[in-house]
């Protein structure tokens, strides 16, 4: 088994997709077992520490009304309220200070999936010299597969971690990882 210190390179860099309350069980929007990437993720955090890495955490940070909310035609329950606590980093989550955080999701006439997806994220990762990136967090089958997927059409060498990420659905997860797979993301095994 490789461990995340052995993997983590200069150029590399670790992103962190809506490891929110709300995604976790318990939360308005709750991914089976979601709670379950932190401490996963919480290596990951130490060794990327260790070895200079930068860390970027994305986050599902909606207006009220949002148009994803299903109260407005869209497909989700309400989840992720700017300010509100289920849209909190899970509290045990081991940020650094430093860490970049992308909000996506704000705006009232479009979703973002991706945290890549009119951000700026990949011109921010440019300029910190970051060429690689190593994907984990909620939920695989729609912001990890779209955060990942974003990283490859700009660019980067993108590197999922498998057990930081957990699915919605079962199939959700086999589509993602092939449509991953097509799009040339490397899917680790069994690391940290
Ligand atoms: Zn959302």
């Amino acid at each position: 088994m490789t461990d995340p210190k052995d993997a983590l390179q200069p150029g590399d860099a670790l992103l962190l997709v809506d490891v929110q309350i709300d995604f976790c069980p318990g939360g308005n929007l709750p991914v089976a077992e979601g709670d379950q990437v932190v401490p996963v993720l919480n290596r990951w955090l130490a060794a990327a520490r260790e070895k200079g890495i930068p860390v970027y955490a994305s986050r599902d940070w909606h207006p009220s009304g949002h148009m994803s909310f299903a109260a407005r035609g869209g497909q989700w329950p309400d989840h992720c309220l700017q300010d509100s606590a289920g849209a909190a980093f899970h509290p045990e989550l081991a940020l650094p200070d430093d860490t970049v955080v992308i909000s996506k999701g704000v705006r009232f006439d479009k979703d973002q999936y991706s945290a890549f997806d009119e951000t700026g994220l990949a011109e921010r990762l440019r300029q910190d010299g970051v060429t690689r990136v190593w994907v984990g967090g909620l939920a695989l089958d729609v912001c990890v597969e779209a955060t990942a997927l974003g990283g490859r059409e700009a660019g980067f060498d993108v590197r999922l971690i498998p057990e930081a990420s957990k699915a919605i659905t079962a199939d959700g997860a086999a589509r993602a990882i092939a449509a991953m797979r097509e799009a040339g993301v490397t899917i680790e095994e069994a690391l940290g």
